[in-house]
């Protein structure tokens, strides 16, 4: 299972979604399986332990077995349904594509969690701004299409910097809402690294709400979840907000 963590400190600003569905995590006869079929190692047991237990563990899930044959017939079925035929040489071939292209949307790629002690007792905020961030509004399954800004404050142990990116990506390929995402990712990182604080801000564009709707191009909608000494903090949480740049 997706280890999540007890309640955090200071919990955010978003509340807490007690009805979030796990993502399904291979038996210990299944192959976690990649978006392009290929398989990869299953991760053993518990593989999602924190990171501080020594072996580098690999993240990876499914979002259980992408049935791509039933999904490429369901699809034809919509299209047609929504006055759409399929008979046309451009279009015969879309089902598939559609069933492959959301197949791929919910397929986070598995990835090592590489941790490192923090000898030298570093404890200054660590951010990486402006990680790209796609994911799948859960309403409407329409894209949803941003960045992300994900800080900590270390504690015992750092992560190895293109991680944050990976976990930004882990969470986003699911249908999501932008409320869980962020805090999602939050969370992951307090109970994975247990840094003194964690802080996440994602701005992103809804389709959903910008090509249909409302129309409301161009607009943005932004979530925060701020945790441990980032939200008590004043003066770190001012340096984060201002390091990601969304400082007024
Ligand atoms: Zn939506």
């Amino acid at each position: 299972m997706l280890q999540r963590p007890g309640p955090a400190p200071g919990a955010g600003t978003v509340p807490r979604t007690p009805s979030l569905r796990p993502v399904p995590r291979p038996t210990a006869d299944e192959p976690v399986v990649r978006p392009d079929g290929g398989s990869v190692d299953r991760p053993a047991a518990g593989s999602l332990g924190r990171a501080s237990d020594g072996a580098v563990p690999r993240v990876g899930v499914v979002a259980g077995r992408a049935d791509l044959a039933t999904a490429e017939r369901a699809a034809a079925r919509f299209l047609h349904a929504l006055g759409i035929p399929t008979t046309s040489e451009s279009l015969r071939d879309t089902p598939g594509r559609m069933a492959r292209a959301y197949a791929e949307l919910f397929s986070p790629r598995p990835f090592d969690l590489t941790t490192f002690p923090n000898d030298e007792g570093y404890d200054e905020l660590v951010l990486a701004r402006s990680i790209p961030l796609r994911s799948v509004c859960e309403h409407h399954l329409l894209p949803l299409v941003g960045t992300a800004h994900v800080g900590y404050l270390p504690g015992g142990r750092i992560l190895g910097l293109s991680k944050l990116a990976r976990v930004v990506e882990f969470f986003a390929r699911r249908p999501q809402v932008q409320e869980r995402l962020t805090r999602q990712i939050a969370d992951w990182l307090q109970g994975q690294l247990e840094p003194a604080g964690v802080g996440v801000v994602v701005e992103a564009e809804h389709t959903c709400m910008t090509l249909r709707g409302v129309l409301a191009t161009g607009s943005r909608t932004v979530t925060s979840t701020l945790l441990g000494s980032l939200r008590e903090d004043a003066r770190a949480r001012a340096e984060f907000m201002m390091l990601a740049g969304l400082s007024r």
